[in-house]
Protein backbone atom coordinates (compact mmCIF):
# COMPACT_ATOMS: atom_id res chain seq x y z
CA UNK A 1 0.00 0.00 0.00
CA UNK A 2 1.35 3.58 -1.14
CA UNK A 3 0.57 6.47 0.74
CA UNK A 4 0.81 10.02 0.01
CA UNK A 5 4.39 11.70 0.91
CA UNK A 6 3.45 12.72 4.58
CA UNK A 7 0.24 11.00 4.84
CA UNK A 8 1.53 7.58 5.76
CA UNK A 9 -0.81 6.57 9.14
CA UNK A 10 0.57 5.25 12.52
CA UNK A 11 -0.45 1.81 11.81
CA UNK A 12 2.62 2.07 8.51
CA UNK A 13 5.06 3.44 10.80
CA UNK A 14 7.27 1.91 12.90
CA UNK A 15 9.67 3.21 15.58
CA UNK A 16 13.46 2.24 15.04
CA UNK A 17 16.49 1.81 17.57
CA UNK A 18 17.20 5.40 15.80
CA UNK A 19 14.83 6.63 18.18
CA UNK A 20 12.10 7.61 15.43
CA UNK A 21 9.79 6.45 13.19
CA UNK A 22 10.20 5.04 9.39
CA UNK A 23 7.84 2.47 7.76
CA UNK A 24 8.09 -0.74 8.13
CA UNK A 25 10.85 -1.81 5.88
CA UNK A 26 13.23 0.85 6.15
CA UNK A 27 12.77 0.65 10.39
CA UNK A 28 13.43 -3.04 9.66
CA UNK A 29 16.84 -2.60 7.71
CA UNK A 30 17.80 0.62 10.06
CA UNK A 31 17.87 -1.62 12.95
CA UNK A 32 19.54 -4.82 10.89
CA UNK A 33 22.32 -1.91 10.53
CA UNK A 34 22.66 -0.22 13.64
CA UNK A 35 22.62 -4.00 15.29
CA UNK A 36 25.79 -4.40 12.98
CA UNK A 37 27.08 -1.09 14.30
CA UNK A 38 27.12 -1.94 17.81
CA UNK A 39 27.90 -5.02 16.93
CA UNK A 40 31.05 -3.38 15.62
CA UNK A 41 31.66 -0.08 17.46
CA UNK A 42 30.04 -0.64 20.86
CA UNK A 43 26.80 1.44 20.80
CA UNK A 44 23.76 1.97 18.76
CA UNK A 45 23.20 4.94 16.40
CA UNK A 46 20.71 7.69 17.12
CA UNK A 47 18.38 10.07 15.09
CA UNK A 48 16.75 13.62 15.74
CA UNK A 49 14.40 12.80 12.70
CA UNK A 50 12.57 10.31 10.59
CA UNK A 51 9.06 10.09 8.86
CA UNK A 52 7.94 13.58 8.90
CA UNK A 53 4.29 14.21 8.51
CA UNK A 54 3.38 16.93 5.55
CA UNK A 55 2.22 20.14 8.13
CA UNK A 56 5.90 18.99 9.99
CA UNK A 57 7.19 19.37 6.96
CA UNK A 58 5.63 22.57 5.77
CA UNK A 59 6.71 24.01 9.19
CA UNK A 60 9.86 23.04 8.59
CA UNK A 61 10.12 24.52 4.89
CA UNK A 62 8.64 27.67 6.26
CA UNK A 63 10.74 28.01 8.88
CA UNK A 64 14.03 28.01 6.58
CA UNK A 65 12.68 29.47 3.36
CA UNK A 66 11.40 32.96 3.08
CA UNK A 67 8.47 33.68 -0.12
CA UNK A 68 10.35 35.84 -2.97
CA UNK A 69 12.99 35.17 -5.07
CA UNK A 70 15.80 36.82 -2.33
CA UNK A 71 19.31 35.28 -3.43
CA UNK A 72 22.33 37.75 -3.41
CA UNK A 73 20.03 39.81 -0.51
CA UNK A 74 21.41 40.24 2.90
CA UNK A 75 20.52 37.64 5.02
CA UNK A 76 19.70 34.86 2.42
CA UNK A 77 21.31 32.12 0.19
CA UNK A 78 21.18 31.56 -2.95
CA UNK A 79 18.97 28.25 -2.74
CA UNK A 80 15.65 29.19 -4.64
CA UNK A 81 13.00 27.06 -4.63
CA UNK A 82 9.57 26.75 -6.08
CA UNK A 83 6.48 25.88 -3.92
CA UNK A 84 2.55 26.25 -4.49
CA UNK A 85 3.74 28.48 -7.90
CA UNK A 86 5.55 30.99 -5.92
CA UNK A 87 9.58 31.15 -4.85
CA UNK A 88 11.33 30.77 -1.40
CA UNK A 89 14.23 32.00 -1.05
CA UNK A 90 16.80 29.84 1.91
CA UNK A 91 17.67 32.35 5.05
CA UNK A 92 21.36 32.12 5.64
CA UNK A 93 22.20 29.79 8.73
CA UNK A 94 19.92 27.13 8.14
CA UNK A 95 20.06 23.93 6.58
CA UNK A 96 18.39 22.76 3.60
CA UNK A 97 14.90 21.32 3.55
CA UNK A 98 12.73 19.78 0.67
CA UNK A 99 9.71 20.92 -0.57
CA UNK A 100 6.43 19.90 1.57
CA UNK A 101 5.64 16.97 -0.43
CA UNK A 102 8.95 15.87 -2.13
CA UNK A 103 11.29 14.57 1.01
CA UNK A 104 11.74 11.47 1.52
CA UNK A 105 10.95 12.06 5.18
CA UNK A 106 7.27 12.20 3.96
CA UNK A 107 7.62 8.91 2.58
CA UNK A 108 9.49 7.28 5.84
CA UNK A 109 12.90 6.50 4.37
CA UNK A 110 15.16 8.92 5.57
CA UNK A 111 16.61 9.22 9.04
CA UNK A 112 19.15 12.29 9.98
CA UNK A 113 21.58 10.63 12.18
CA UNK A 114 23.23 12.36 15.21
CA UNK A 115 26.73 12.59 16.02
CA UNK A 116 28.44 11.56 12.76
CA UNK A 117 30.78 14.60 12.91
CA UNK A 118 29.95 15.33 8.76
CA UNK A 119 31.52 13.83 5.96
CA UNK A 120 35.06 13.41 7.63
CA UNK A 121 34.12 12.23 11.00
CA UNK A 122 35.29 8.92 12.29
CA UNK A 123 31.50 7.97 12.83
CA UNK A 124 30.47 8.97 9.33
CA UNK A 125 33.51 6.94 7.64
CA UNK A 126 32.34 3.77 9.67
CA UNK A 127 29.08 4.01 8.76
CA UNK A 128 29.36 4.37 5.37
CA UNK A 129 31.35 1.46 5.02
CA UNK A 130 28.47 -1.02 6.15
CA UNK A 131 25.53 1.24 5.20
CA UNK A 132 25.72 0.71 1.51
CA UNK A 133 24.91 -3.70 1.81
CA UNK A 134 21.42 -2.39 3.87
CA UNK A 135 20.14 -0.10 1.23
CA UNK A 136 21.10 3.15 3.14
CA UNK A 137 23.30 6.03 1.41
CA UNK A 138 24.00 9.56 2.30
CA UNK A 139 23.93 10.38 -1.70
CA UNK A 140 20.93 12.71 -1.45
CA UNK A 141 22.40 14.14 1.77
CA UNK A 142 25.49 15.19 0.73
CA UNK A 143 24.35 16.94 -2.70
CA UNK A 144 22.56 18.99 -0.60
CA UNK A 145 25.62 19.22 1.90
CA UNK A 146 24.06 17.18 4.99
CA UNK A 147 26.50 14.25 6.24
CA UNK A 148 23.27 13.27 8.85
CA UNK A 149 20.96 12.87 5.95
CA UNK A 150 20.84 9.26 4.91
CA UNK A 151 18.14 7.55 2.98
CA UNK A 152 16.79 3.98 2.56
CA UNK A 153 16.36 2.05 -1.10
CA UNK A 154 14.72 -1.43 -0.48
CA UNK A 155 16.04 -2.33 -4.01
CA UNK A 156 19.15 -1.90 -2.99
CA UNK A 157 18.98 -3.70 0.94
CA UNK A 158 21.02 -6.81 -0.22
CA UNK A 159 20.47 -8.23 3.78
CA UNK A 160 16.76 -8.32 3.74
CA UNK A 161 16.10 -12.06 5.26
CA UNK A 162 15.27 -14.51 2.96
CA UNK A 163 13.38 -17.83 5.28
CA UNK A 164 15.34 -20.97 4.88
CA UNK A 165 14.52 -24.00 6.71
CA UNK A 166 16.82 -26.29 8.40
CA UNK A 167 17.47 -29.71 6.44
CA UNK A 168 14.97 -32.66 7.38
CA UNK A 169 17.95 -35.06 6.95
CA UNK A 170 19.89 -33.16 9.79
CA UNK A 171 16.97 -32.99 12.49
CA UNK A 172 17.78 -34.86 15.25
CA UNK A 173 21.62 -34.30 15.08
CA UNK A 174 23.20 -31.55 17.28
CA UNK A 175 25.77 -30.38 14.04
CA UNK A 176 22.57 -28.35 12.35
CA UNK A 177 22.82 -25.72 15.35
CA UNK A 178 23.19 -22.29 15.10
CA UNK A 179 26.53 -20.45 16.50
CA UNK A 180 26.65 -16.88 18.56
CA UNK A 181 28.92 -15.11 17.60
CA UNK A 182 31.51 -15.00 14.29
CA UNK A 183 31.43 -17.83 11.73
CA UNK A 184 34.13 -19.68 12.67
CA UNK A 185 32.75 -22.92 14.49
CA UNK A 186 35.13 -23.21 17.10
CA UNK A 187 34.83 -23.96 20.11
CA UNK A 188 35.02 -21.16 22.38
CA UNK A 189 31.28 -19.73 21.00
CA UNK A 190 28.03 -20.79 22.54
CA UNK A 191 26.10 -23.22 20.41
CA UNK A 192 22.06 -23.42 20.68
CA UNK A 193 19.58 -26.03 18.48
CA UNK A 194 18.41 -24.98 15.32
CA UNK A 195 16.25 -27.81 14.55
CA UNK A 196 13.12 -27.80 12.74
CA UNK A 197 13.24 -23.96 12.95
CA UNK A 198 12.46 -21.54 10.41
CA UNK A 199 15.28 -18.92 9.99
CA UNK A 200 15.46 -15.73 8.65
CA UNK A 201 18.42 -15.24 6.79
CA UNK A 202 20.52 -11.47 5.80
CA UNK A 203 23.44 -12.87 3.76
CA UNK A 204 25.82 -15.89 2.98
CA UNK A 205 28.98 -15.84 3.25
CA UNK A 206 31.75 -18.41 2.30
CA UNK A 207 30.00 -21.88 4.07
CA UNK A 208 28.28 -19.62 6.42
CA UNK A 209 24.85 -18.27 6.61
CA UNK A 210 23.74 -15.36 9.04
CA UNK A 211 20.42 -15.12 10.82
CA UNK A 212 18.48 -11.46 11.40
CA UNK A 213 19.47 -12.39 15.15
CA UNK A 214 23.12 -12.04 14.33
CA UNK A 215 23.68 -15.94 14.67
CA UNK A 216 25.63 -18.93 12.33
CA UNK A 217 24.22 -21.87 10.41
CA UNK A 218 26.43 -23.56 7.96
CA UNK A 219 24.64 -23.08 4.75
CA UNK A 220 24.79 -27.01 4.21
CA UNK A 221 22.52 -27.46 6.75
CA UNK A 222 19.75 -25.50 5.60
CA UNK A 223 17.69 -25.12 2.43
CA UNK A 224 15.49 -22.27 1.17
CA UNK A 225 12.09 -21.71 2.27
CA UNK A 226 9.10 -22.85 -0.27
ZN1 LIG B 1 17.00 14.71 6.40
Amino acid sequence: MAYANGAIPASALKRSTFGVDLTKAAANSANRLNALYALLHGKRLTATDGYRSLAIQKKIFLERYAKGSLAGKAGYTTDVRSYLGAAYTRRTGTAAAAIPGTSNHGLGLALDISALGGFDGAAFKRLEAIAADYGWTNTEGRSVGESWHWVYSRAHDKRRPVKYVVKAKTLGSTKAALYRGKATGKANITRHRALGKTLNIIQITGKWAQTAKGDWIKLSKIKKAK
